[in-house]
């Protein structure tokens, strides 16, 4: 037999790659195609990519997605792979371009009260660099201290104190992106407002990567953080809980913060930091206020009374700070500590703020008949709730039967108004729901779109919806 070798597709594309970019920027070996193939969602599928890429600037970035566009080569971008939908998952054959090494952050204009950075800057390096200047970068998602801002754009992530202060589509002035083509665009702006052509930067900011990706953004800002005022209850049951968010919004008290824990969620963490939170009782409400002056504890004490009235077990105003931070930092553990005991199946069903009572008795009701056991965290001033399941680990059968109690749930969302993902995205999977949630029109518009992005379709196909 006469002739080269064959070289394999997996093995051509890195090298291709490799002769394209400055030295050091592809990696090739199992181990790392094997650390960079999946973000954190539990049972969403994966393939290892055939070549992993940081590049160190938008050009490298152009470069890798002209050379892609011309091959058919699928490109899946990936911030911190800390994603709860499978949206950095690998497909087959796929180059991974991950943006860890383009983490600068390049302005910061106290007087435009703005921020430039490239997408790897990590959400919370980039909130201590505001706060050294005076500024707040609000968007907080619990993932803080590993996501990244270009996820965070990718993914329009949201966070505690999102219920007043908005999500990260909120913050986002402009961007600069590389579309499917390999073709570098400008968007958006950064004056103070701009009629000029359409939103397109704001088209980006959830598009989980299937129209562009992204390689600088500009944010706005704001001033200092104002202080805070706590409130924390406990509740007997979840509805219980609920109706007491249902108090908050409608007293039109709008808290900077309106979480609440699941004694799961708190068994969880004490049994892995020993803090005590479930010998308090049942469901946690957390609350925090922040107008300004003697506002701020008016609008506590209006909240202090709506957990009364709906029935809280106990509840008081923290006058201790550092216990209050306590609290919400034992919040933000619920995730990892939930992931000490299996794999946490998160969903992200987000329904009108009135209806959070309604929901809540829902899943508590569909745990009961299914006979599985839903751990609740939920940002709940924003209606937007997190049911999770832990499965053993390696227990596929579980997992499925996870998956199937979950479609459940999205179904009871969808059906109360609500919608498949307030914050997570869609990526792999919350297909399905979207499908259900849009209609066929509307997922027509979004292929359409997709096609001028992405002509070749190379840009994290498969995800969000089909075709
Ligand atoms: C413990 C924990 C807590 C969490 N808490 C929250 C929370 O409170 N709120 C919340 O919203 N989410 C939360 N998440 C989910 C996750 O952190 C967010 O979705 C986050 O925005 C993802 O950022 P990342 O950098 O990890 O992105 P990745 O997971 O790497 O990617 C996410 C998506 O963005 C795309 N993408 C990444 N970078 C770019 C880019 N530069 N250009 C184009 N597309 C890009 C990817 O292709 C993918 O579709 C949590 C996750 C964990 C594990």
């Amino acid at each position: 037999m006469g002739g080269a070798a064959k070289v394999p597709q997996m093995t051509r594309t890195a090298s291709d790659l490799a002769g394209l970019l400055p030295s050091g920027r592809v990696l090739a070996d199992p181990v790392h195609l094997a650390s960079y193939a999946h973000d954190e969602a539990a049972g969403a599928p994966f393939a290892l990519p055939a070549a992993v890429v940081r590049p160190q600037d938008t050009s490298e970035v152009a470069a890798v997605v002209a050379y892609c566009a011309g091959r058919g080569v699928p490109v899946v971008a990936r911030g911190a792979g800390t994603g709860l939908s499978g949206g950095a998952n690998a497909v087959e054959g796929c180059v991974v371009v991950a943006f860890d090494a383009m983490d600068r952050i390049l302005e910061i204009d106290p007087d435009e009260r703005l921020a430039v950075v490239q997408p790897g800057v990590v959400n919370d390096d980039l909130r201590a660099a505001c706060a050294a200047k005076g500024l707040w970068y609000p968007p907080d998602p619990a993932s803080s201290p590993w996501s990244t801002i270009g996820g965070n754009v990718a993914t329009n992530a949201g966070g505690v104190c999102c219920v007043k202060y908005g999500v990260t589509r909120d913050y986002v002035l402009g961007l600069e992106a590389v579309t499917g083509g390999g073709e570098v665009v400008r968007l958006g702006r950064r004056t103070a407002k701009s009629s000029a052509g359409y939103e397109l930067a704001g088209l980006l900011v959830g598009s989980e990567g299937t129209l562009g990706l992204v390689t600088e953004i500009t944010l706005r800002l704001r001033g200092e953080r104002p202080r805070e005022h706590t409130v924390v209850g406990f509740f007997d049951d979840l509805p219980g809980a609920g109706r007491a968010v249902a108090r908050v919004v409608a007293s039109g008290v709008v808290p900077s913060a309106l979480e609440l824990v699941d004694r799961y969620c708190l068994r969880a963490v004490d049994e892995w930091k020993r803090m005590g939170l479930s010998d308090g009782g049942n469901v946690l409400l957390l609350a925090r206020c922040d107008a300004p002056g003697a506002a701020g504890e008016q609008e506590a004490g209006t909240v202090l009374a709506c957990f009364e009235a709906a029935g809280a077990a106990w509840c008081e105003r923290s006058g201790d700070e550092a216990e209050a931070d306590a609290l919400f930092a034992a919040r933000r553990l619920v995730y990892p500590a939930l992931e000490r005991t299996g794999r946490v199946l998160s969903e992200d069903v987000c329904v009108p703020r009135t209806l959070v009572p309604e929901m809540l008795g829902r899943l508590e009701r569909s745990a009961r008949e299914r006979g599985v056991r839903i751990a609740s965290l939920a940002h709940a001033g924003d209606g937007n709730l997190h049911p999770m399941l832990v499965v053993p680990r390696g227990d596929e059968r579980e997992l499925a039967r996870g998956r199937e109690v979950f479609e459940g749930i999205v179904e009871e969302a969808i059906g109360l108004g609500g919608t498949v993902t307030g914050e997570h995205g869609v990526g792999l999977l919350k297909m399905r729901g979207l499908a259900r949630e849009l209609g066929p029109a509307a997922l027509d518009l979004h292929r359409g779109i997709k096609r001028v992005w992405d002509p070749a379709g190379i840009l994290n196909p498969g995800k969000v919806f089909a075709g």
